[in-house]
């Protein structure tokens, strides 16, 4: 489903069979109602056929696996080889944790702070510009918050952009109900820079 090395998902395409995508090619995110154990997500995304097609994707690949935390085998940062996993990997996503890295980041509006986020709090993402707008549904106060990032800020866990363009605006959920709404709000706003040190 996800590949640490090459940092893509793989789902299917009714054209070319297979489609392989990255986290910025995902467009919007919908936690599924009913299934919590584990979460599952119903993502629209876009394919290399030029389609956007949805597919499902389980919490733990959304948020765990870019850590190259997965079943049976996780990813060696230092040697970039899938190992089989040892007690102790657990420790690493974790110990970059506490010593302040976070995997994810954005900045929420409502709050006037920086957060750590997971991927399952990603609800739109809008490309433009070699830029990507981002609607974050913030895990703390639960309110939108609409930053402009690059794509490597979503694709790579520990690349936080230094420095993001916010949207000064409290979104209303139903602003933000659709990619076409969310497009063209997104493009309509004006952007403020923010630092994301936690
Ligand atoms: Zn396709
Ligand atoms: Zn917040």
């Amino acid at each position: 489903m996800y590949d640490p090395i090459s940092t893509r998902y793989t789902f299917s395409c009714p054209t070319r069979g297979e489609a392989r995508v990255r986290l910025h090619d995902f467009r919007e995110l919908d936690r599924l109602p009913g299934a919590a154990h584990p979460a599952v997500f119903r993502v629209r995304y876009v394919c290399s056929c030029g389609d956007d097609h949805v597919g499902l994707v389980s919490h733990d690949d959304l948020d765990w696996a870019p850590l190259g935390l997965r079943s049976g085998v996780f990813l060696n940062l230092m040697t970039d080889r899938l190992e089989p996993v040892r007690d102790e990997f657990g420790d690493l996503a974790a110990r970059r944790i506490g010593a302040g890295e976070w995997p994810w980041s954005f900045f929420c509006y409502p709050e006037e702070q920086p957060r750590p986020v997971f991927p399952s709090s990603f609800s739109l993402l809008a490309p433009g510009d070699g830029s990507l707008g981002l609607a974050v549904r913030c895990p703390v106060c639960g309110r939108l918050s609409v930053n402009l990032v690059s794509h490597a800020h979503v694709d790579l866990p520990f690349h936080n952009d230094r420095e993001i363009g916010v949207v000064e605006h409290v979104f209303s959920d139903d602003l933000l109900d659709t990619i076409a709404t969310f497009r063209a709000e997104l493009w309509s706003s004006s952007f403020d820079a923010r630092r994301l040190e936690l």
